[in-house]
């Protein structure tokens, strides 16, 4: 079986390091890998329209912006395919099908939809689109018949849903749809890294991030005010490391050779944490160190957005090639499940003969 790969990101801001950490780091890693017979990678901007329906100019803004941050972080058009969602209708008349497969019971238990909800103040009045996403994920991705999905941990229950809809599907109609497997990132700092104001998680949506297009400053400003433990207070205070945002991003980014290079008084992460414990060290040395390494990785992120930026029009056209190359393979899963459900009249030579016959009776 081939091994395909399907994921991406809804085009409501810039991305930011939550989602290099959660997903794109090991996107470019796979590609890289030559493992994978196909790779897909999504604007979800259909998506984003599901909670930001009154502003679809943020959404057409910020499609190039994901784009950029695509291609700066190293994918390649040449070997992954980037399109935009919207413009694969095939995938909207997938979803149409596989809402007949899910009760409105086992949407409502879906556990991110739900604290989403709350986020976003719809509790009251919850747009039907936004309360089905989960159904056009399962869409997107069966459509590709991708096997391995890439993503943070708040998608688990997406992935959940998409394998119940697979398994519905091929036992009602027949064997057409692949199970996908969620690949999470295999550092716990990772699954879900926390904003820079130590809240659960880092998103567009709350306002906490580092974007990987910030500049240098930007950059160290965000670092410099940072959570850290509220009771260590004077150098010599013993500190905590659980809930310690920058030792949490020390956790997701540092790497050993980091140490040799900026901190050399330490050998790794383990001995610096430990020193914080004990008391005797200060919140800006451990800060000075993560903006060393947090540059470190972002300085070549950077150089290569401002390359990319020169030629917009160029990245548009890459948008483009994809979105043909998607939209053909999104055109046979389509074909092959309406023939699963036996909505394929016009193809269906044995129907016509068999009404005809009954016909001329
Ligand atoms: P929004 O607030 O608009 O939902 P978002 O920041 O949550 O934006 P998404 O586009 O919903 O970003 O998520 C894209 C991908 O990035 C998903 O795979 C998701 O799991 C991952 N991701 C997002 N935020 C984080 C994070 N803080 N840590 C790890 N992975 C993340
Ligand atoms: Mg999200």
């Amino acid at each position: 079986m081939s091994k395909i790969i399907l994921t991406g990101d809804r085009p409501t801001g810039r991305l930011h390091v939550g989602h290099y950490v959660g997903s794109l780091r090991r996107r470019v890693e796979l590609q890289n890998s030559g493992e994978f017979d196909k790779i897909f990678i999504m604007i979800a901007d259909a998506q984003a329209l599901t909670d930001n329906a009154d502003n679809p100019e943020k959404i057409r803004q910020n499609v190039i912006e994901v784009a950029l941050d695509y291609l700066s972080v190293g994918l390649d058009p040449a070997k992954s395919n980037l399109f935009i969602q919207s413009q694969i209708s095939e995938l909207t008349e997938l979803s149409f099908f596989y809402m007949n497969l899910v009760t409105v019971s086992r949407l409502q238990r879906n556990p991110t939809v739900k604290a989403e909800i709350q986020m976003r103040n719809f509790e009251a009045s919850i747009p039907v689109g936004f309360f089905t996403y989960p159904i056009s994920q399962a869409s997107d991705i069966t459509a590709f018949k991708a096997t391995t999905v890439p993503v943070g941990e708040d998608q688990l229950p997406m992935l959940e849903q998409t394998k119940e809809i697979v398994r519905k599907f091929n036992s009602v109609y027949g064997e057409v749809l692949v199970e996908p497997e969620i690949l999470l990132p295999d550092n716990e700092a990772c699954l879900r890294l926390p904003g820079t104001d130590g809240k659960a998680k880092m998103s567009k949506s709350l306002g906490n991030c580092i974007y990987l297009s910030d500049t240098e400053e930007d950059v160290r400003a965000k670092i410099m005010s940072m959570y850290t433990d509220p009771d260590h207070i004077k150098i010599t205070d013993p500190g905590k490391i659980e809930g310690n945002t920058v030792f949490t991003y020390l956790d997701a980014f540092s790497k050993p050779e980091h140490f040799a290079e900026f901190l050399p008084e330490y050998n790794n992460l383990d001995e610096l944490k430990e020193h914080y414990k004990r008391g005797g060290l200060g919140d800006v040395k451990v800060k000075k160190f993560l903006n060393n390494v947090l540059q470190d990785e972002l300085a070549p992120i950077r150089a290569r957005r401002a390359e990319f930026e020169k030629d917009i029009p160029e990245v548009y056209n890459i948008l483009k090639k994809g979105s043909d190359v998607a939209r053909e393979a999104a055109a046979e899963t389509l074909a092959e499940v309406k023939r699963a459900m036996k909505i394929n009249y016009f193809e269906d030579k044995a129907l016509i003969e068999e009404q005809s016959e009954k016909y001329s009776r």
